[in-house]
């Protein structure tokens, strides 16, 4: 019998994650660097398939999405243009005693007061007004910009020229190859280009797991649209992005939909809404979808002095189309998507945890097993076996280390749908093996050939 209770906390899910191999701390032998995480061999697994089923959904299902994989480092002048020099930032303060530096608009979340929309000033006022002091119990100093962009030099010089930064995200480096894109396939509009890779922030207080990181993952689409007709487009990726969150297998009552209104939004922005998520830290952004405008191609064109114009097919009709921008961050699907798993129940009175993943993203989906390893001729057939699924499968563990019973607590932490063992009855018998299912532990005999 399967009793079901949830404990599903964050300390929970990071000690889960550095136990089984998903995720540990990042530079752990030399003490850590904050905001960095390693993805261990059941983390890459997971991250990959959660990335790949993006990739699946919104690139390769669709007629209307173009991939790209543009370079992290680019030419200073993407970021002056697209306004992140100047305004990529966020509100520090100090503490006045210990000189620990905070972001003011999480001082005042942790404080209980929405500092969404509030201007630095409004923000200082409210910490003097309310008496608000540092987590240390100190008192807090001014705030002031502090911009979130890793600041590098390319080549042996380093001086203004030489300057540029890792990528805080994705976006411009589809933007910088939109024309390429259209001059190569000319495609119809609305068509899509879409990317995966690393992006870096300087946040001044990473927290939360991998919720908020200095290196981390996006996966972004701009999506071109014709200025009259944007909604349509709109209202289509926002049903997209709720069925892949689907795919990933969240509960639809964990999603929220904020409408971000006008005062809170980029100055360009007609239209973002943010997708939150019920994570153990609380309801917090996974994701955004953003009408951006015209304003990032009209800003790469009076830049660089290039036409970002699309001319409508077989006609002199020209314009530079709007964008929509799904934004996703890698980290926190996965944090989602371990979260949603996470589940301890009691099986037949003994406690368990065990990681409910949709069989899709599940790092291991067959584990397999000798009865015992000290027996020659279970151990050749259960290699036997393994070697089959492994073809077909992939993601295929051996597993013979400790009981029986052991194994299956290990494959449940780390959400195996399916434990196969190899016992006498396997060699002498019918040529059959036990199939143990993760989430009802019902075992059933199966012959070899219908696994
Ligand atoms: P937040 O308000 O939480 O800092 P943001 O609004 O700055 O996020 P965007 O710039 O819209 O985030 O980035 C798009 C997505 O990238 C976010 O929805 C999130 O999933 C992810 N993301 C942004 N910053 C981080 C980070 N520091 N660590 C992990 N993921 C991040």
């Amino acid at each position: 019998m399967v009793k079901k209770s949830t404990n599903e906390t964050m300390d929970n899910i990071i000690s889960l994650a550095k136990r089984r191999g998903f995720i540990y701390p990042g530079s752990d032998v030399y003490g850590g660097l904050s905001g960095t995480w390693d993805y261990g061999p059941l983390g890459v697994a997971l991250k990959r398939n959660i990335m790949q089923l993006w990739w699946k959904m919104f690139v390769d299902d669709r007629e209307d999405m173009y991939g790209v994989d543009a370079a992290i480092i680019m030419n200073q002048k993407v970021w002056q243009a697209s306004g992140h020099v100047d305004t990529f930032v966020d509100p520090l303060c100090e503490d006045t005693v210990n000189h620990r530096r905070f972001r003011t608009d999480h001082i005042l979340k942790d404080a209980g007061v929405d500092a969404e929309g509030m201007t630095m000033e409004q923000m200082d006022a409210a910490i003097e007004e309310q008496g608000i002091k540092s987590p240390d119990g100190n008192p807090l100093s001014k705030s002031r910009t502090f911009n979130m962009m890793f600041t590098t030099h390319v080549g042996a010089s380093s001086d203004a020229t030489s300057v540029s930064y890792l990528r805080p995200e994705t976006a411009q480096g589809i933007f910088t190859n939109y024309k390429n894109v259209v001059d190569n396939f000319y495609p119809d509009l609305p068509f899509g280009l879409a990317q995966q890779g690393k992006a870096f922030r300087n946040e001044i207080a990473p927290r939360d797991f991998i919720f908020r990181s200095r290196e981390f993952e996006q996966m972004e689409i701009e999506y071109f649209v014709n200025p009259d007709e944007w909604e349509v487009s709109f209202d289509a990726l926002l049903k997209d992005i709720h069925a892949y969150l689907e795919a990933l297998g969240l509960p639809q009552d964990r999603i929220h939909e904020l409408e971000v209104p006008e005062q809170d939004r980029a100055h360009y922005s007609k239209r973002t809404i943010d997708i939150e998520y019920d994570f153990p830290i609380g309801k917090e952004e996974l994701l955004g979808l953003a009408y951006r405008t015209d304003f990032d191609l009209m800003n790469i064109q009076n830049n660089s002095a290039k036409s970002m114009e699309y001319t409508i097919k077989g006609t002199n009709t020209k314009f530079v189309p709007h964008v929509i921008e799904p934004s996703f961050g890698v980290e926190r699907a996965v944090m989602a998507v371990m979260s949603a798993a996470y589940t301890e129940d009691e099986v037949n009175g003994e406690k368990r945890i065990v990681m409910k993943f949709p069989e899709h993203l599940a790092p291991v989906k067959y584990a397999v097993s000798p009865l015992l390893k000290n027996k020659p001729e279970l151990v050749a057939k259960a290699r036997e076996v393994y070697q089959i699924l492994k073809k077909e499968h992939g993601a295929v563990m051996w597993d013979d280390n400790g009981n029986i019973g052991k194994r299956y607590r290990r494959q449940d932490e780390i959400g195996t749908p399916h434990c196969v063992v190899i016992d006498f009855e396997t060699i002498e018998g019918d040529g059959t093996v036990t199939i143990r299912d993760r989430d009802t532990t019902e075992q059933r005999r199966v012959k070899i050939t219908e696994l």
